[in-house]
């Protein structure tokens, strides 16, 4: 029996479709919320019923609580699945929907709001004994001593960190002490206003770090497992561009360390359903950053090495079943890449909405399109650029990356400028090929 009758998606785009494909592939009935200029998506005409939820602007639709709200009434869905990004990591919506007596499709709103404070989540994971970046353990204050003092113990650069930032922002590197205050103070301004709170911390700068991130399951019976790791290096101002799992390089031993140094830390802060730890990886060592509630854009890389659907574990995480699987029925084979294609300027990356002319998407054996573009879709100036993914599987990272160039090079999209060149002179770079490459490569690259 299907643990929810109807679902509801409060997201857009590609992962709207994703998550509505799971649904009815376990005999869940969805609906579909939607603003004005996304009444043609592809997921609000495949959705069994739906709803226009407000104008364009995130905040009067996608972002609208009491608008959601209201949807889930009138249709009577008895849960929603936030997706990744606008109301996803927000604890008060968790809370207001569980108020209203429907289930949020996440973790406990207790637990998105620790996670939420970049302050608050590195000082749980420390107590729960996860390594984290060398820093100030806590938010910096007015004593400009000690703020000098805890930058010298640290040792230059430093980094200044909102500690409500996401999305690559409300971050600032400082070289030496003459910059250290100066710093500080623009950090906190822009954290004010970007994220209405001004705290801010620091961090040991790491100069050649890799994004290593691992993913988990956790019921609500107290059980937690790991799904190995993910790769997210490329990246262009702090936002990924390419994921691959595994990473290359880390051994069988160095994963079921770390997996279950995050597996022991879910148990202990009561961790439900899916999550990722995030880590900088540098000399062997993994160093705690951040930890996201929500599913990640990233996810189908493990999907596909797991042969797992992380969406419909979500969804069974949080109608109270049982993980149906232990830690040793996990198993790590083959290698996925996934490229994140954005309608973009290709050299000055920024959003290039308009309307898609032609389409095909690519296919054979080990292709994955996640992606709710089709021919005549016109997209939206209002929302994140990103128009789908595209996944390709092997049985090793070669071919995963072979058969990624063949479909990059098979894509016809019309109407629209995106990143594709940029993911095909990657997947032929000599230094992606060879693998490891390190979270400042693709900026260099691209300068050079
Ligand atoms: P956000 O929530 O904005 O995504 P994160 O804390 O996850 O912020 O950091 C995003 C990216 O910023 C990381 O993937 C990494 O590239 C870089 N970064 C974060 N912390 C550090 C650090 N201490 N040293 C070097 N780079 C860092």
């Amino acid at each position: 029996m299907a643990p929810f009758k109807k679902v509801l998606i409060a997201n857009r785009g590609e992962i709207a479709l994703r998550i509505l494909r799971a649904c009815h592939a376990m005999g869940i009935r969805t609906v579909a919320v939607h603003s004005t200029v996304d009444r043609n998506l592809k997921h609000v005409g495949m959705a069994d019923e739906s709803v226009c939820i407000g104008p364009a602007p995130a905040n009067q639709s996608y972002l609208n609580v009491p608008a959601i709200i209201a949807a889930m009434e009138v249709t009577d869905a008895e849960a929603v699945h936030p997706g990744y990004g606008f109301l996803a990591e927000n604890a008060d919506f968790a809370e207001r929907v569980e108020e209203s007596g429907f289930t949020f499709i996440g973790p406990r709103a207790e637990t998105i709001r620790l996670m939420g404070d970049k302050v608050s989540a590195i000082n749980a994971m420390r107590q729960a004994g996860v390594p984290c970046v060398p820093g100030s353990n806590g938010p910096l204050n007015d004593d400009e001593r000690r703020t000098r003092r805890l930058a010298d113990e640290i040792g230059y650069p430093v980094l200044i960190k909102a500690a409500a930032g996401g999305g690559g922002r409300g971050m600032r590197v400082v070289e030496n002490p003459e910059d250290l205050i100066k710093s500080i103070n623009l950090t906190r301004q822009e954290a004010k206003s970007g994220f209405g709170d001004p705290t801010v911390y620091m961090e040991k700068f790491l100069t050649n770090p890799r994004h290593v991130e691992i993913q988990v399951l956790a019921d609500s019976h107290g059980n937690a497992v790991h799904l190995g790791e993910r790769d997210c290096s490329m990246q262009r101002r702090h936002q990924k561009v390419i994921e691959e799992a595994p990473a290359p390089g880390i051994t069988e031993e160095e994963r079921q360390r770390i997996g279950k140094i995050c597996t022991d830390a879910c148990k202990r802060i009561g961790y439900l359903g899916a999550g990722t730890f995030e880590f900088l990886y540098e000399d062997g060592e993994f160093y705690f950053i951040e930890m996201n509630t929500r599913i990640q854009v990233e996810h189908p890389v493990t999907e596909c090495v797991t042969g797992l659907d992380l969406i419909r574990a979500q969804i069974l995480a949080a109608a109270g079943e049982p993980l149906p699987f232990g830690q040793d029925d996990v198993h790590i084979q083959g290698h996925a890449v996934e490229c994140r294609i954005n309608a973009e300027d290709p050299e000055k990356f920024i959003p290039q909405p308009g309307t898609i002319q032609a389409f095909h998407a690519p296919g054979g054996p080990g292709i994955r399109v996640d992606s709710h573009i089709y021919d005549g879709y016109k997209v939206p100036p209002n929302y994140d650029s990103m128009i789908g993914k595209l996944i390709a599987y092997g049985e090793t990272r070669e071919a995963a990356i072979e058969r990624m160039r063949v479909a990059l090079d098979e894509i016809v999209l019309r109407g629209v400028v995106t990143n594709i060149p940029l993911h095909q002179r990657l997947m032929r770079d000599s230094g992606f090929r060879e693998g490891g490459t390190n979270i400042h490569y693709l900026e260099k690259l691209l300068k050079s």
